[in-house]
């Protein structure tokens, strides 16, 4: 079954090919076909991967998959969720979205710094699917006061996980994928689509 993958990320498309390449599914991704990313307007995780998947379904006549992820702040009433990408304004850098985040949660005590991680995955057989098949996960720490790590992405060097004494930046990335909300969330697909037998 081709799938078209609505993301123009080479990384993700390589570990989503991983999984399911084996499971009889040919990955395309939305911009080998020229389709371009629609505004994400929603005010969920979930909204936002339901419109970027029945966009690339539209636009390519195939099945689609879309993810949407980002990080909650508890002290900051859930942001930025959905507008982690761009926290500190449109083509904002990884950068200045968590100087930004860092500048915010300025002299906030560590015990009210916690926050998670979302990942939404969202596979529509066509653009009209009723029945979308949905996937989450999450994954619980907190915002440290300064960068430590390199590794990653995004918000990962303040982001200490619960349990942990390495930020998320500090993990390899198979330790990463093996408890992040992405992996979760990948994991919980796998599970979805048997039991969905798509
Ligand atoms: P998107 O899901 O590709 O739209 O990305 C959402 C944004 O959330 C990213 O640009 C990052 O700012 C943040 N984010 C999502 N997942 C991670 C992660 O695993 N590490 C760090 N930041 C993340």
């Amino acid at each position: 079954m081709k799938l078209v993958l609505a993301s123009g990320n080479p990384g993700k498309l390589r570990e989503l090919d991983a999984l399911l390449g084996p499971r009889g599914f040919e990955l395309v991704a939305q911009s080998a076909l020229g389709i371009e990313s629609p505004p994400e307007t929603g005010t969920t995780f979930e909204e936002n991967a339901l419109i970027k998947a029945r966009h690339a379904a539209r636009c390519s006549g195939f099945a689609a998959l879309a993810d949407d992820s980002g990080i909650e702040v508890d002290a900051l009433g859930g942001r930025p969720g959905v507008h982690s990408a761009r926290y500190a304004g449109e083509g904002a850098t990884d950068q200045q979205n968590l100087e930004k985040l860092l500048e915010e949660l300025r002299g906030v005590p560590a015990e009210r710094r916690t926050a998670r991680y979302r990942c939404v995955i969202v596979l529509v057989r066509d653009a009209d699917d009723p029945a979308p098949i949905v996937a989450r996960g999450t994954w619980e720490g907190r915002i440290l006061e300064a960068s430590r790590g390199s590794g990653g992405f995004g918000y990962d060097p303040i982001f200490l996980p619960a349990g942990l004494d390495r930020t998320a930046a500090e993990l390899s990335p198979a330790e990463k994928n093996a408890i992040s909300h992405r992996g979760l969330a990948l994991a919980a697909l796998l599970t979805e689509l048997s039991a969905a037998r798509v």
